[in-house]
């Protein structure tokens, strides 16, 4: 037996070895999965709470390899961001998720915005609305139809050359939402001057939403959204006294499993085709 200070000097090691291995595993995973088409979309329905129609739907991305199975976004992405890889997967995603969106449309099924979530690595691209422009017109959709969900830490990095990104997407008609609210450092101050259109409220604030100061929180944030103009989704809402409180509080759309989990391509047109019977 080797003395205790070694042993867990070389635990350590170990650990940071499998954590290595697995990391350039899940990149040559995704290296893989890029080539043979191992990245699927799917829509998580976005609820108007007052009409209990559809306001329009999130893009999510899934890696569904077949010797792995479904690897989930949460162990991914960060790899993804990291890599540069990102950089593909996003475009991958905003292609299939501009593709169905079109046949949505053209089937008479949709007409509100597809949300595609966009990464820090995607935004300072020098020629992001260029790239961005050519996957609408390869899909013949129009930008209207677009809206991009970007978080606190992508324009916080550098807010002044963010605004000016910002401006060339909503000068397109892009509608652009602010993700995962309040998680990020503050933004408070710059916010106003974010050319945004919509707020997404984390989950964590709504989990919190049992609680009276939780319910207080959500409500100042539903108050600086609307002062500022912005439409506010809450985002995770698993219960019903969680939807009851979101309309007290006026908060116009949620997202979460109280509604749906996100769908696949089929399966989100099916949920089309049943909203229309409504
Ligand atoms: P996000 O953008 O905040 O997306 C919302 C996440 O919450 C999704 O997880 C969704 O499935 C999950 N969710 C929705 N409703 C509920 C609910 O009621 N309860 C719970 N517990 N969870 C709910 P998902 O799909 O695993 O994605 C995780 C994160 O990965 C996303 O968080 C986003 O940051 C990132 N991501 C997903 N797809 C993409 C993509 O295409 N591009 C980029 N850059 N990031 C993506
Ligand atoms: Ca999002
Ligand atoms: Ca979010
Ligand atoms: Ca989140």
């Amino acid at each position: 037996h080797a003395k205790k200070k070694g042993n867990s000097y070389l635990f350590f090691n170990d650990t940071m070895n499998r954590e290595a291995v697995k990391r350039l595993q899940i990149e040559n995973l995704m290296r893989y999965g890029l080539k043979e088409d191992h990245f699927e979309v799917y829509y998580q329905p976005k609820m108007n709470i007052r009409t209990g129609k559809l306001d329009g739907m999130e893009a999510l991305v899934r890696f569904i390899t077949p010797k792995k199975g479904v690897i989930s976004p949460g162990v991914f992405i960060p790899i993804a961001e990291e890599t540069g890889q990102i950089i593909e997967i996003g475009e991958v995603v905003l292609n299939k998720a501009c593709r169905d969106v079109k046949a949505w449309i053209d089937q008479g099924l949709f007409s509100g915005r597809v949300a595609v979530n966009l990464s820090a690595k995607q935004f300072s691209l020098p020629d992001l609305t260029t790239r961005i422009d050519v996957i609408l017109q390869k899909n013949e959709l129009p930008s209207y139809f677009l809206e991009l969900e970007i978080t606190e830490g992508t324009v916080m990095d550098d807010p002044n050359e963010a605004i000016a990104v910002m401006r060339s997407l909503s000068a397109r008609g892009i509608h652009l939402a602010m993700d995962d609210f309040g998680t990020g450092y503050s933004s408070l101050a710059y916010l106003k001057q974010f050319p945004l259109n919509t707020l997404k409220v984390d989950k964590a604030f709504i989990d919190d939403m049992q609680s009276e100061r939780g319910r207080n929180m959500v409500d100042s944030i539903v108050t600086i959204a609307h002062n500022l103009d912005l439409h506010v989704v809450a985002e995770g809402v698993e219960q019903a006294d969680q939807v009851v409180m979101l309309e007290q509080l006026k908060c116009q759309t949620v997202q979460g499993y109280y509604y749906s989990k996100p769908l696949s391509q089929p399966e989100f047109t099916a949920f089309l085709q049943k909203q229309l019977d409504k």
